[in-house]
């Protein structure tokens, strides 16, 4: 499996020369079997606009994962042109939680809040809702579990394509559940069943632990939190991710510099491409 990572902010998107090594685009990453086009996306931050590049002049044709419905997840959508032309395909996929899917996002995009409508993008796009489980989608196999954030109902997802193995909790609220071992957070159920020994973990770490003292009620999770989930359940390597709209190129070099752990941990980067392994299909 190709993991391009496209978009890896929370909350806003962060433009300036503070942040261009790491990026300024909200949540997005996009998978690929090896050498094949990217089909499978999680979701649609701003960061969904750097994908239309790696597509490279061809029309998006695949699925569209979302974890929750937030602003940093969703706001890419309208400016993803690959997307948004008439030879595209597009399956959008939410949570379910009560309302239809097509309704809750007119919520955000329908005047006056936005000039375009979903039903106007070009293309066939189709909007639906996702259950909890185990469900086959563009040829990967993809658990979908909940898991506590705030204001939403929000998955966590643990896709797989027969060789490799990744875990995605971009927005993971864990303090809800208990204050856990380190008082960061609990090591909970759903967490173990999406984390457990997968190649690669991609994870909230929108807060050091001196921030999330004034912040625990944000819903999101401190980076020793991450990593101490990944250590537990034997991932591979940990991609540190939705990095706080604030936090600094030096800083997240300083971050990750800092880290002592057993586990291979970076920075999520836009632009960058993870390789996790498998022959070509
Ligand atoms: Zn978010
Ligand atoms: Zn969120």
């Amino acid at each position: 499996m190709q993991v391009i990572v496209c978009g890896v902010r929370g909350s806003t998107p962060a433009p300036g020369p503070e942040y261009v090594r790491y990026g300024g685009n909200t949540s997005c990453i996009a998978l690929a079997k090896r050498s094949k086009r990217p089909k499978l996306v999680l979701d649609g931050g701003t960061g969904l606009r750097n994908l239309t590049q790696v597509l490279d002049g061809s029309p998006f044709r695949g699925t569209i994962l979302l974890s929750h419905l937030h602003w940093d997840h969703t706001h890419g959508l309208p400016f993803f042109s690959a997307g948004d032309r008439p030879d595209a395909r597009v399956r959008l996929l939410m949570p379910a939680q009560g309302g239809k899917p097509e309704e809750l996002m007119a919520r955000f995009m329908s005047p006056p809040h936005f000039p375009v409508r979903m039903n106007e993008l070009r293309g066939d796009w189709r909007v639906g809702e996702l259950e909890e489980g185990v469900h086959g989608i563009e040829e990967f196999q993809v658990t979908a579990v909940e898991i506590p954030h705030k204001g939403g109902r929000t998955f966590g997802f643990r896709v797989s394509d027969g060789v490799s193995t990744l875990a995605y909790l971009s927005d993971h609220h864990p303090i809800q559940l208990g204050p856990g071992p380190d008082g960061h957070g609990e090591y909970h159920e759903a967490a173990y069943a999406l984390c457990e020994g997968v190649d690669l973990m991609v994870h909230d770490a929108q807060y050091t632990v001196a921030e999330f003292a004034s912040r625990s009620e944000f819903g999101h999770s401190t980076i020793d939190y991450a990593v101490g989930l990944a250590e537990v359940c034997a991932a591979k390597r940990l991609l540190l991710f939705h990095h706080d709209p604030g936090r600094t190129d030096e800083e997240l070099n300083r971050i990750v510099d800092g880290l002592g752990s057993g586990i291979e941990v970076e920075a999520a980067t836009e632009g960058r491409v993870l390789d996790l392994g498998g022959a070509p299909a």
